[in-house]
């Protein structure tokens, strides 16, 4: 059970953190119709016969999915930007720039978005690298960029409490914030060895 919040923060006036325990019994905990407000009930829906909760008043139905996160894999010499994770969840550990993909905006706007926050920097997005979510709990679903550097440097915000380039060899693998991250960056790595071609005999 999540701690009772005591009037000064649940205040409309007072910024918030969401709190992950909270936000992970959705979508089974759903009770009310957030139209209407009335009870939802598991209902077999047509024409795929899953089951969802559906409002006994308005008919809304509840399509659960998973969250689209948008990041950038920023890369300079041969090397690539991770920050150290200043927020919950996996605080402390590395990842690289991005974030969850706002209703009504593009992935592409969002990771720039999301790395201006957290570094400061204003990049320039090149292809996809990828798309990965982690099998064992696919409740995000994250597009991850290529993307070049400005003129800025990079900067500590209260969302990445450190920020600096990593060669290959240096990835901190131990430490990395997601599973998603690990495979990211493992395929920048596979696909830079393709790059380079086969080693010389
Ligand atoms: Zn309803």
């Amino acid at each position: 059970m999540p701690a009772k919040r005591d009037a000064q923060v649940s205040h409309p006036d007072c910024p918030v953190h969401a709190d992950h325990r909270v936000q992970h019994q959705f979508p089974e905990k759903v009770r009310f119709c957030p139209l209407c407000g009335s009870e939802m009930k598991p209902r077999i829906v047509l024409p795929d016969r899953k089951r969802f909760k559906v409002c006994d008043r308005c008919g809304f139905v509840y399509f659960p999915g998973p969250k689209l996160v948008a990041g950038c894999l920023i890369t300079a010499n041969g090397r690539v930007l991770l920050l150290r994770r200043g927020i919950e969840p996996q605080v402390g550990k590395w990842t690289f720039p991005g974030g969850y993909v706002d209703l009504g905006e593009t992935p592409a706007a969002a990771a720039l978005r999301e790395t201006r926050e957290e570094t400061g920097m204003q990049v320039q997005l090149g292809r996809v690298l990828g798309v990965y979510a982690d099998p064992a709990a696919p409740i995000v679903a994250v597009v991850v960029y290529m993307a070049k550097a400005g003129i800025e440097q990079a900067s500590v915000t209260d969302e990445a409490t450190e920020v600096r380039y990593f060669s290959p060899t240096e990835i901190p693998w131990q430490e990395l914030a997601f599973s998603t991250t690990r495979e990211a960056l493992s395929d920048w790595l596979s696909q830079l060895s393709q790059e380079k071609g086969p080693p010389l005999p």
